[in-house]
């Protein structure tokens, strides 16, 4: 079993002095475990520099939460990817199911945003996801096959090796309602076999695919014992510390364990 990876997607929270609270106090805790676990922190845009410089001295490293599609240029309110590169930004969320539903990002969108990402050397980190309505009617893996198929599948293999994938349920998302176990594990596969179609076999079992939607310190530890899910996107339980620190306990309990 490979490494795990938990990121923390904290979304439009925190104030520039609880935010600095947060990231030391995650810091305090991981430092001296050694950890196994890839850990990243994705604040707000506002915090980045902060949250890169902490970085240095961390066991954790720094995502942005959504950047341009485009390179540059008069595109007022928007921040590029080349912006997150030189702030040593090293990933980036794309496709959140919240950019999706408010800002009407299509699969065209994310796999422009993906490109641009991967030519500043960040490392994308695609959301797919079904809603409600459409686990309801059995559409899900059709669903979650099309956002694959759109946003990734133009890429070379070399590309698509650098590339996250987070499978977040919509529905679980900041419901409390998690996906169990077996539905995580089951949309999981189908998403490596449908890499592995296209990549290759290799190329498939070394893709992160993470699971994100109410994930916690209780219930991690089950979801990321299951044989594809690679670890976790955790948006609310990204904001305690503990909590946080205590789901990617979870994921070293895993590796060790496995
Ligand atoms: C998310 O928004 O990416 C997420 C997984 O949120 P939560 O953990 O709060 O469900």
């Amino acid at each position: 079993m490979k490494p795990k990876m938990v990121i923390g997607n904290w979304k439009m929270n925190k104030s520039f002095e609880e935010a600095d609270d947060l990231m030391i106090a995650i810091g305090e805790q991981l430092a001296g475990l050694r950890l196994e676990t890839g850990v990243v922190l994705c604040p707000p845009y506002l915090y980045l520099e902060l949250a890169t410089d902490l970085a240095q001295e961390a066991e954790f490293t720094v995502g942005a939460q959504n950047c341009s599609e485009l390179k540059n240029g008069a595109v007022t309110g928007e921040i590029s990817a080349e912006m997150l590169a030189h702030l040593d930004v090293e990933f980036c969320i794309v496709g959140h199911s919240e950019r999706r539903k408010f800002f009407h990002e299509s699969n065209q969108t994310i796999a422009k945003k993906t490109d641009i990402l991967l030519e500043s050397q960040l490392i994308p980190v695609v959301c797919c996801g079904e809603v409600i309505e459409e686990r309801k009617a059995g559409q899900h893996f059709e669903v979650v096959e099309k956002q694959i198929k759109e946003s990734l599948f133009h890429l070379s293999k070399e590309d698509f090796e650098s590339v996250v994938i987070a499978y977040e349920p919509v529905w679980a998302i900041g419901t409390g309602e998690t996906a169990t176990p077996e539905q995580a594990e089951e949309m999981h596969a189908f998403i490596r076999q449908l890499i592995e179609k296209k990549y290759g076999t290799e190329t498939a079992y070394a893709t992160y695919i993470l699971y994100g939607g109410s994930c916690n310190a209780q219930n991690a530890l089950e979801l990321f014992s299951q044989p594809n899910v690679d670890g976790g996107l955790i948006g609310g339980a990204s904001l305690k510390a503990e909590e946080f620190v205590g789901i990617i306990e979870a994921a070293e309990t895993v590796i060790k364990e496995n």
